[in-house]
């Protein structure tokens, strides 16, 4: 187990399907991306956000690859008055049975996470071994593997950025349109892309796909409009983060909604 300030990394349980597994090479591993992660520009603005324990331990099951982040209290990690939701990102997005309404008070986290399932820009070789290649799906592993999003430190990026709205108690898992299937996947795949526009790699068009996302300018068609005012809703919910990340240059962060979208700009990006 390895603790850096609130975040814990603990290796020890055995995920299945791992041909071997060893907890110390593990939690190394996962502080090479997470450090990959806090130096750069828009991890700078995350860390101060990481006001309780954060917990990372390894995916145990999974059907193909992921990640995922939880509230340990879904009570107090959902915003105020707003009613509990299963916030798996995809399918269901119902009212949950049997829980009070959300108070807000934030929650400690906990974050599933394997490095290995993804290729790890750490790493220094183009594929890590891959502890679940389920048959048929290569070529689905092939465009993963390669597409936006996808690398290991991204994929840690992005759960981070659940985790700190659940901490501050913000976390709203409605469900929302353009291939977003929740209001938290959009302010995590928003945050990644900002992420990954630091190293120049492409932008993910949503959640649950690796396609590119292309048609980010200008800010006026339905999609951006509506992206807009999501992106409103956060400053409101985590001003101080999202002030953050509006410091952050052209030069440290191309993507930029939140330095480059004021009403009357029309912000342009390069995306390769
Ligand atoms: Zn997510």
């Amino acid at each position: 187990m390895i603790e850096i300030h609130n975040i814990v990394i603990d290796g020890s349980r055995v995920p299945l399907h791992a041909p071997s597994w060893n907890p110390a090479t593990y939690e190394q591993v996962v502080v090479r991306n997470l450090r990959r992660i806090l130096r750069s520009p828009v991890g700078q603005a995350i860390a101060p956000q990481i006001t309780r324990r954060l917990r990372i331990i390894p995916t145990l099951k999974i059907k193909t690859h992921n990640a995922s982040a939880g509230a340990d209290d879904p009570v107090g990690a959902s915003r105020r008055g707003l009613p509990i939701r299963a916030c798996n990102g995809v399918t269901v997005t119902d009212p949950l049975p049997g829980y009070p309404p959300g108070t807000g008070v934030g929650s400690d986290a906990t974050i599933q996470f394997v490095p290995a399932d993804f290729y790890d820009p750490t790493r220094g070789v183009r594929f890590g071994w891959i502890r679940f290649p389920p048959p048929g799906l290569q070529a689905e592993y092939q465009l993963r593997q390669h597409g936006a999003g996808a690398y290991s430190d991204e994929v840690l990026c992005h759960e981070m950025v659940h985790a700190i709205r659940v901490m501050r108690g913000v976390s709203d898992c409605r469900r929302v349109g353009y291939r977003y299937d929740t209001y938290e996947e959009f302010c995590a795949v928003l945050v990644t892309n900002m992420y990954s526009s630091q190293f120049r790699r492409p932008l993910r068009d949503g959640h649950g796909t690796a396609a590119r996302f292309r048609t980010i300018s200008p800010f006026d068609g339905p999609r951006m409009q509506e992206e807009a005012r999501w992106i409103d809703e956060m400053r409101r919910d985590q001003p101080g983060f999202c002030h953050a990340l509006r410091s952050k240059t052209r030069q440290e962060v191309p993507y930029n909604p939140f330095r480059d979208l004021r009403p009357g700009s029309v912000p342009t990006y390069g995306v390769r």
